[in-house]
Formats: C-alpha cells, structure tokens, sequence
C-alpha cells in the first residue's frame, strides 16, 4: 500500500507504536494526577514530554495545553476571543481557504453579530498581505482576530506567517495560524513566529490520533473552553491523554529528524511534477510557483477525471483523495481551486498526493506509470 493521503492523517510512527506495546504489555494506565506511585511517574513522564515538545516548538511550558486536536484548538481560540467579548467592537479578518473548523467558528460567531472580512489570495495562493494592511488600517474596533493558516491542506502552500503576525501586532490585532499541517513536516518555532495562537494534531505528524494541543502566547488570560478539575494549568479540563501526551513528543522528535530528508523529498516532487506536465501539458499544479509542505501536489490532470483516477488508484493499493478527508466524500469542485481562480472543470478533478516522507522516485514513478495506464486505455474523459 502507498500512502498518499498523509495530509489526511499519517502513518503512526514505529517509535510509538514501540510505546503502545509498552503500555499495553504492562497495563501501565492510571491517573496522571493521582498521588499514588504509577500516577506520579505517568505524571513525570508526562511532563517531560511537554519539555520536549518545548524543546522542539520553541516555547516555554506555560504556552502549551494538551487537548485533543486541531478542531478543539481552534474552537477554544474562537471562544476565548469572542464569546465574552463586545460584539461591536469585535472584527475578524480571515482568508476564505481557512480549514472547515475555523471557517465553522466565523460563521458561528458572525451569526451572533460580529462582522468577517475576507482577505483575498493571489492566484498562486499566497494572502494578498497589503490588502490586509489596508483593512487593518481603516479597522477601528478594538477585538481584532486575524485567521490565517501557516500551510494549507489541500496544497501545502505556505504563507508568510511571520509578516502577517508582525502586521498583526503592529495594529492591536491578534493573530490565530492554523498549524496543523505544518507542525512536523518544517521546522516552527513558536516564539519567533509572531503568532498568538498555534494548533496540532497528532495524528498529523505519526502521533496517536485524539492527540494535540494549543500554542497560547498570553496563556495568562485564557478563558478555557473546558472547565473542570483544572488540568493543564485551567487551560483546558480533564484528565490528560498522557499516552497521546508521550506519542506527540515522540513523533515529533522523530519528524524533526525526518525534516533533514525535506530537500531531497523537494527534489523527487519536483521532477514528478515535471514529468505530469509533459505528460499532460493542460495539467494544473496549484501553488506550484511558492514555497509548499515538500511532497504534497494538488493538481487536476488535464482531461483525467478524479473518480478515475481515484478508482484505479484505489484498486492498486494507493491511497489519495480529491482534496481534505472533510470534503473528499462529497466528489465537489474544489472549494480552494474555485477561489484561487481555477475554472470549474480544473476544480472538478481535482487530487491531492500527499506522500511527504513517502515521496522517492520509485513512488513516484508507480503513479505516473499507473496514469500512463489511464491514457491509453478508454479512461480518458
Ligand atoms: N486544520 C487543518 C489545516 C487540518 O488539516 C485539519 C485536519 O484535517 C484540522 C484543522 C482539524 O484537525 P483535527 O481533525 O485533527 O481536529
């Protein structure tokens, strides 16, 4: 089987699974917070993983909260920012290809009254920053979110997170950067990314799934989405999954050593690419002219249809979707291509390979080779 869905979810690396055999063979489950001798040392071993994970992410242990995932992370960003705060005088400025769970928390919080401002994208993906600033410079409210993501699901564009922050900051405004997708696939450091809010998930970066946490820059202030017992410093209640807690500092750890082989991953991408486009010169890779997580293509085949080529794929033992997992089910045109300006029959057929790790020539010539197949047989739209 390949995995080219790894955007979706990745593998779980083989040193957590060495982990989950671990507990298992040796019930090693308890409270983390009980003051017995098995919830003391999952306590401890708890904590060092958040020191790790600091280690790695550039950040002090006051900044982080475990919790389950991205979609909890940013559903407490949005309710921390907005749920008390002054509907006149609360704004948020986000870009429309935004992953379902914020654009879910704007539509939410806009349905109560507080005003959303679209920024646009260039064609090649990236935000258009000046047309920020010159909304933020007419922007008279005092609660100002600004949601942009870090890298993108789909095509694994990357914005200039930095910048965005920087501006951010410079008019008041607070700044939330989807990370999922780009949290142990490139380096990040927190505390020089200008960000005021971060999220992960585990099952991205070969943790266990149900596992992630929240980067706070002001943790001092937080108004939690899940109160209770007072877990992770009142950040976020309830007993820890300190077995998902130890497989993020783990897989993390083993990412970043993963992240030495992104250029050679670039190179073998790239030569992939080229080889699509000359295969199928009305082809389409969106975002291919910017910086992009290293081995993800989100393309349309020129004349290929998704289904198709999602079938034969599928019979062969390949994994790949015709965009996120949230939308792949429902076989529309693409959301994020119709934006960026594609025309409805690029955005129909849509597909995204996502190997990263996975992705060497030999991957990838089994792929052009299986689409060479559907060319020359009766598969051609
Ligand atoms: N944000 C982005 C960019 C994602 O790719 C995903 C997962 O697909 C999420 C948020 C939601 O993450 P989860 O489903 O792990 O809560």
């Amino acid at each position: 089987m390949i995995n080219a869905d790894i955007s979706g979810s990745a593998p779980v690396k083989p040193e957590v699974i060495e982990l989950l055999n671990e507990y298992l063979k040796l019930n090693k489950f308890a409270n983390p917070n009980s003051n017995h001798r098995l919830g003391c040392q999952l306590y401890n071993e708890m904590e060092q993983s958040r020191g790790e994970l600091c280690a790695l992410l550039g950040c002090d242990a006051e900044n982080i909260a475990f919790n389950s995932g991205s979609t909890e992370g940013i559903r407490s960003i949005f309710f921390h920012l907005f749920e008390h705060g002054e509907i006149n005088n609360s704004i948020i400025f986000y870009s429309a290809l935004e992953h379902s769970a914020t654009l879910e928390n704007i539509k939410y919080y806009q349905d109560k009254g507080i005003e959303a401002v679209e920024i646009p994208h260039f064609k090649n993906g990236l935000l258009n920053i000046e047309d920020l600033r010159a909304k933020l410079e007419n922007c008279h409210k005092s609660n100002i979110l600004i949601a942009v993501m870090a890298a993108h699901n789909e095509t694994g564009i990357i914005q200039d997170y930095q910048q965005i922050g920087a501006l951010a900051h410079r008019f008041n405004a607070k700044y939330f950067s989807d990370t999922t997708q780009l949290i142990g696939k490139l380096p990040f450091c927190f505390e020089s990314s200008n960000i005021d809010f971060a999220v992960a998930s585990g099952h991205k970066f070969g943790a266990l799934p149900g596992s992630g946490f929240l980067l706070i820059e002001n943790p001092w202030h937080f108004r939690p989405l899940i109160i209770g017992g007072g877990q992770e410093n009142s950040l976020r209640a309830g007993t820890q999954n300190y077995l998902g807690i130890s497989s993020l500092a783990i897989a993390l750890k083993a990412a970043s050593e993963d992240m030495k082989k992104n250029e050679e991953i670039e190179s073998v991408q790239h030569a992939f690419e080229h080889d699509l486009k000359t295969k199928f010169p009305s082809s389409t890779i969106l975002g291919d002219s910017v910086k992009r997580v290293p081995g993800i293509t989100f393309c349309a085949l020129g004349g290929l249809k998704r289904s198709k080529i999602q079938n034969l794929f599928d019979q062969e033992g390949i994994l790949i979707t015709s965009g996120s997992a949230c939308s792949d089910k429902k076989n529309a045109a693409s959301r994020t291509a119709l934006h960026l300006g594609y025309d409805k029959h690029i955005a129909q057929e849509t597909i995204r390979i996502s190997l990263g790790l996975g992705a060497s020539e030999s991957t990838y010539r089994q792929l052009t080779s299986l689409l060479d197949e559907l060319t020359t047989h009766d598969l051609v739209a």
